[in-house]
C-alpha cells in the first residue's frame, strides 16, 4: 500500500510537493485552511515578471494554473480544513481535523508567511483610528496599482523591503508624491534601492529614514502621521493615502502548539519563528518536513517554493 503523506498548507510549495510525491509513489493529501488553493499567490494582482514561463500573469491566474494541475492529477485536498490535533501511533501519525481523520506517515509543513497587518502597529497612539478609514492598506495584493485611484494623491508608504520599495516605485507613476518611511535599514533589492534613489532625485519621492512613526489621526479625508526621522525635529504631514509593507510573519504558531500538545517534539525555528531544516528540509522531528516561505525567509517566492516542495518530496522517498 502506499504511503501517505499529510502536507499542511495548499500554497505553492504545499501542491508542488503534493504532484512529487504522487509520482514519487506516495499518496499525498493537502489540508488547507482556505476554501481554495492557491497560497499567497491568490491574494496578489502583481503581473509575473519573475517566474519562467508565465510572463504578465497575475498572482491570481497562476494560483488558478497551479489549481488546475493539482486537479487534473486528482491529488485529493481537504478543503476549508484545519488540523486540529496530531498524535503519533507508532510509526504513523494520526491527523485529526475537523472533519477527516488521516492517518499519515509523514507530515510536510507548507504554511507560508502571511503579510504582517494591524496587529504590527496598534500600540501606535491613534492606530485604531486607521481603522475607520477606507484609505489605508496593509495587503499588497489589494492595494490598487497604477488604477485612477491613486492619481494626484499624496501617499505614505512605511517599509523598507523589497514590497515597500516596489510600492512607492509603482505609487510614484502616478501620485502625486510619495512619501517612504523606512523604520530602519533599507532591506529591499539593491536594483529596488537604485530606483528609489533616482525617483528621489527626480523629486517624486522623500525618503524618511530611519523614522519613527508617534501618532495617527484621521480627519476630513485626510490621515495626519507625526513622525520623528533620525536627530530631526519631531513633525507632522497630513496624506491621502498610507499603505503599510512591514512584512511578513510565518504561519506557525497553531501548528507548534499543536505538535506540544501531540508531545511531537520540539520543532526547531529562528528567533523570527521560520522552521529550521537541513539542506533537504527535514525538520529537527524525524518523518516531518518543511517547505516553501514557512522554512525560507531568504528567499520567499514561488520559484523556490516550488523547488522545495519537490526537495521535500524527494527527501521523502529517500527516507521511507
Ligand atoms: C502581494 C504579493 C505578491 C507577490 N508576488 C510575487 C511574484 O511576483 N513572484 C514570486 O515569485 N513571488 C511573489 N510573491 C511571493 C509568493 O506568493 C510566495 O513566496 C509563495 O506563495 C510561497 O508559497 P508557499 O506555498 O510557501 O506559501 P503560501 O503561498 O503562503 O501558502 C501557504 C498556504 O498554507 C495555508 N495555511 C497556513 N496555515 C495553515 C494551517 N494551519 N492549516 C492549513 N493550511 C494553512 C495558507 O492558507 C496558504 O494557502 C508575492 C507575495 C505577495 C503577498
Amino acid at each position: 500500500m502506499k504511503k501517505t503523506i499529510g502536507i499542511i498548507g495548499g500554497g505553492p510549495a504545499g501542491m508542488s510537493c503534493a504532484l512529487w510525491l504522487k509520482y514519487l509513489g506516495f499518496a499525498p493529501i493537502i489540508i488547507e485552511k482556505k476554501q481554495q488553493l492557491g497560497g499567497l499567490q491568490q491574494v496578489s494582482n502583481f503581473k509575473n515578471v519573475y517566474f519562467l514561463g508565465l510572463y504578465g500573469k497575475t498572482g491570481y491566474e497562476i494560483a488558478e494554473e497551479f489549481r488546475q494541475h493539482i486537479q487534473v492529477e486528482e491529488i485529493p485536498a481537504l478543503l476549508g480544513s484545519q488540523v486540529r490535533s496530531i498524535v503519533k501511533n507508532g510509526d504513523d501519525f494520526q491527523i485529526f481535523t475537523e472533519a477527516k481523520e488521516i492517518t499519515a506517515q509523514g507530515l510536510v509543513i507548507a504554511t507560508g508567511q502571511r503579510i504582517k497587518g494591524y496587529e504590527a502597529i496598534k500600540s501606535i497612539e491613534g492606530s485604531h483610528e486607521l481603522l475607520s478609514s477606507q484609505e489605508i492598506f496593509f495587503d499588497p495584493g489589494t492595494t490598487p496599482l497604477l488604477t485612477p485611484q491613486m492619481n494626484d494623491k499624496i501617499v505614505a508608504i512605511v517599509g523598507g523591503g523589497d514590497n515597500g520599495l516596489l510600492t512607492a516605485i509603482y505609487f510614484s507613476e502616478t501620485a502625486k508624491h510619495i512619501h517612504l518611511f523606512v523604520p530602519s535599514q533599507m532591506l529591499g533589492l539593491k536594483v529596488n534601492q537604485k530606483i528609489i534613489y533616482e525617483k528621489i532625485e527626480a523629486g517624486k519621492i522623500t525618503l524618511h529614514q530611519p523614522t519613527i512613526i508617534q501618532r495617527f489621526e484621521v480627519r476630513e479625508n485626510q490621515i495626519y502621521m507625526t513622525f520623528k526621522d533620525g536627530e530631526k525635529p519631531e513633525e507632522k504631514l497630513a496624506f491621502d493615502s498610507l499603505c503599510f509593507r512591514i512584512g511578513f510573519a510565518p504561519n506557525i504558531e497553531d501548528i507548534v502548539q499543536i505538535f506540544n500538545e501531540g508531545k511531537l517534539g520540539n520543532i526547531q525555528r529562528s528567533q523570527k519563528g521560520h522552521i529550521f531544516t537541513d539542506e533537504f528540509l527535514r525538520t529537527s522531528i524525524p518523518q516531518i518536513y518543511a517547505a516553501g516561505d514557512v522554512a525560507n525567509p531568504r528567499d520567499p517566492c514561488v520559484a523556490t517554493a516550488l523547488a522545495q516542495g519537490a526537495i521535500a518530496a524527494r527527501s521523502i522517498q529517500e527516507d521511507f
